[in-house]
């Protein structure tokens, strides 16, 4: 998501003629886009933040802006009291209080059309007009904010409430994208699988699904992240039945411990997970399945961890995003329960997890050597081409011609962890 948000905005800038540099010295204005979902991402924000504080001395004419969920939906204004040297603070996903900054820098006699401009490009959001940072797998945001409110997370209070976009301007956006080179759409949502819900006259994921796989020169679309309760027969359906649907499904447990789930409030079970994940599997063969977890929750106990353990090693799903608990500010779990399960625990328990899922996916992983897939090539990476298959797995090849937005059989000769290679057939 927030890649899609930096996107947007270096789209914005680049099409009222801003150009990209790689060397913040050289920059006259920088953008710093923040994620506080951790406390690690929180530090790592503002260390990039107090980074940034010399070149400002160094240049008081130089712009610096911050955005994301360290500055938050409704603003931040002991934030902006620690930093008076940012000049322009803006909530997750908007990129207008940057664009308005500027207009009022620009010169009298370029303002009109400046101003026109910018009430464009506010217009178009997530469209790409500009001809730069175009991509074969393009982000494409369809739920903004979030409501559910697990007892750990801070993003419902950073982004705000769930709103899902109109279907109309996604399939527009859509449109844009693949005109402009992208051959996969990656619809993003923090509950993506709850899309259109809240809208009125709306349509719903599956039948978004549809209307996307419509657009020519379109060859696939992933979606992500799901929550387990919201996963319908009928999206499972659409995935299966939809050939530019890609067969991969993230969809986060967090825990394996019954009580722990109902700790998070996630709202299912162990039981009704792996459940879920059978009726995926015998609706969608050959699927893969992504899951996200938390170790350390707050009254984790060892036996409650052997429960994720457990689920991890007999689900054996493809990819495990692991993350080891903390506390976020005005999050239920921080102000009910107390951090009680120690750092040296939570990174024995994230290690073991670690270890277990590189088995399992190196294994799974072992099965594709000698194989046929089709991947989708993205960009060069050193001396190789970068693609994925359908499942989403990483491919690389050798070629002396420029692969980008191709979609190749690829024969699987070497299988790692995290990655395949292979050469082109
Ligand atoms: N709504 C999306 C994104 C959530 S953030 C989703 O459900 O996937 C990505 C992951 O960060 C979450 O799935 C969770 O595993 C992790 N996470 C969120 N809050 C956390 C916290 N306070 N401590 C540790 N990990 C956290």
């Amino acid at each position: 998501m927030n890649v899609a948000d930096s996107d947007r905005i270096a789209r914005a800038l680049g099409t009222l003629g801003l150009e990209e540099t790689n060397d913040a010295s050289q920059a006259g204005m920088i953008i710093l886009n923040t994620c506080v979902v951790r406390q690690s991402a929180e530090d790592r924000a503002l260390g990039r933040l107090n980074s940034l504080r010399p070149l400002k001395q160094q240049n008081p004419e130089l712009v610096i802006g911050l955005m994301g969920c360290l500055v938050g939906i409704k603003g931040n204004p002991a934030l902006e009291k620690r930093y008076p040297f940012v000049d322009i603070f803006a909530a997750p996903s908007d990129p207008e209080p940057f664009l308005r900054f500027l207009e009022n820098r620009i010169e009298i006699e370029a303002s009109e059309s400046w101003r026109r401009q910018v009430d464009e490009v506010l217009d178009q959001e997530f469209a790409v007009t500009t001809d730069a940072r175009h991509t074969v797998s393009e982000n494409l945001p369809i739920v903004l904010g979030c409501s559910h409110a697990c007892a750990y997370c801070v993003i419902p209070a950073r982004r705000g409430k769930e709103r899902s976009r109109d279907p109309e301007k996604i399939l527009a956006e859509a449109q844009v994208m693949v005109a402009h080179g992208a051959k996969e759409l990656v619809l993003l949502g923090q509950i993506v699988d709850r899309y259109g819900i809240d809208l009125i006259n709306g349509i719903l994921l599956p039948e978004l699904l549809a209307r996307l796989s419509e657009i020519d020169g379109l060859e696939r679309i992933r979606f992500l992240t799901s929550h387990p309760s919201w996963m319908t027969d009928s999206l499972i359906e659409a995935v299966a039945e939809l050939p530019k649907v890609m067969p991969h499904i993230e969809v986060p447990v967090q825990a394996g411990d019954d009580e722990i789930l109902l700790q998070m409030r996630r709202g299912y079970t162990n039981r009704e997970y792996r459940d879920l994940v059978a009726r995926i599997r015998d609706r969608i063969p050959g699927v893969s399945i992504g899951t996200d977890i938390i170790v350390g929750f707050p009254g984790e106990s060892p036996a409650a961890f052997e429960e994720t353990y457990k689920l991890l090693e007999d689900l054996r799903l493809d990819v495990a995003h692991l993350a080891r608990y903390s506390p976020r500010p005005n999050t239920y779990s921080s102000k009910f329960f107390e951090d009680d399960v120690p750092a040296e625990e939570k990174m024995r328990r994230f290690r073991a997890l670690e270890d277990l899922q590189k088995r399992v996916v190196s294994e799974i992983n072992q099965q594709f050597l000698g194989q046929t897939q089709q991947v989708l090539f993205e960009a060069k990476q050193k001396e190789r081409w970068r693609g994925r298959t359908s499942t989403n797995r990483l491919v690389f090849v050798e070629s002396a011609n420029d692969l980008t937005g191709q979609l190749r059989n690829v024969k699987i000769n070497w299988t790692g962890p995290w990655s395949l290679l292979g050469t082109l057939t």
